[in-house]
C-alpha cells in the first residue's frame, strides 16, 4: 500500500472542529500539510451509507473529488448494546438541528431507562481515498460506561458521558492528551499510522 510521506497535503474531511483538531493533533507529528474541509467551504455529502465505514468512504471520496488531493475522513459514533447499536452512525443526527449533544445525552440516558446495561462503545472509522480511487480503511472501538448526569467540560460530544473502562472520570473530564492516546479515534489512527505512515 501505498504510504502518505512527510510534505503531502491533504485534506481532512470533516466539519467538526473537535474531530478537526484531534486528527490533526494526531497527524501533527508526520509533517503533512492537513487542510480542513470546513474551512475550504466544502460542502457537506449527505451519509447514506449504512456502516461507519461506508459514510468515512463517502466523505473522503466527496473531499478528494472537489480537491484533487488525498483526503482523510473520520466517520464516528456511540454504539449503545442495550439499544440494539443506536445511535452508531446517527449519532450526530440525535443531537437534532442544532447539534446539541446535552439533547443526544438526554435521549440516549432515557432510552437506556432502568436498563442493567450501560456499555457504550465509542467507534472511529478513519478512511483515506487518493485522488487515482484507492482507498484504506482503520477502525478502532472502545468500551466504557454511560454515566448520568453527564460530567466534564473537555472535548466534545458524548464525551461527558462516557467513562473509559478501568477509569473512574469521563473522557470530559480527562486531560485531552491522555483522552487522544486511548480513545477510539487513537486506535484506528494507531493501525493507518502502521500502515500507511513512516515510523514514528
Ligand atoms: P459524524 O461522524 O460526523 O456522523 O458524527 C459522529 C458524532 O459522534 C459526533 O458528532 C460526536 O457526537 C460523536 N463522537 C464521535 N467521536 C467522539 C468523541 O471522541 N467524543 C465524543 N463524541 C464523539
Amino acid at each position: 500500500m501505498r504510504k502518505l510521506t512527510a510534505g503531502d497535503k491533504l485534506v481532512l474531511a470533516t466539519h467538526n472542529p473537535g474531530k478537526y483538531r484531534e486528527n490533526a493533533d494526531l497527524l501533527a507529528p508526520y509533517g503533512l500539510e492537513v487542510l480542513s474541509a470546513g474551512d475550504l467551504g466544502l460542502p457537506e455529502p449527505e451519509e447514506t451509507g449504512s456502516t461507519f465505514e461506508e459514510n468515512a468512504l463517502l466523505k473522503a471520496r466527496a473531499a478528494c473529488s472537489a480537491t484533487g488531493l488525498a483526503a482523510i475522513a473520520d466517520d464516528s459514533g456511540i454504539a449503545v448494546p442495550a439499544l440494539n447499536g443506536q445511535p452508531g452512525i446517527h449519532t450526530a443526527r440525535w443531537a437534532g438541528p442544532e447539534r446539541d449533544f446535552m439533547v443526544a445525552m438526554e435521549r440516549v440516558h432515557s432510552e437506556l431507562g432502568g436498563s442493567g446495561d450501560r456499555r457504550g462503545i465509542f467507534v472511529c472509522n478513519l478512511s483515506v481515498v487518493w485522488p487515482d480511487g484507492e482507498t484504506a480503511s482503520f477502525e478502532g472501538r472502545l468500551e466504557g460506561e454511560l454515566v448520568w448526569p453527564p460530567r466534564g467540560d473537555r472535548g466534545f460530544g458524548f464525551d461527558p458521558m462516557f467513562q473509559p473502562k478501568g477509569f473512574d472520570i469521563t473522557f470530559a473530564e480527562m486531560d485531552p492528551a491522555r483522552k487522544h492516546a486511548m480513545s477510539h479515534r487513537a486506535l484506528a489512527f494507531a493501525q493507518l499510522s502502521e500502515a500507511l505512515l513512516d515510523g514514528r
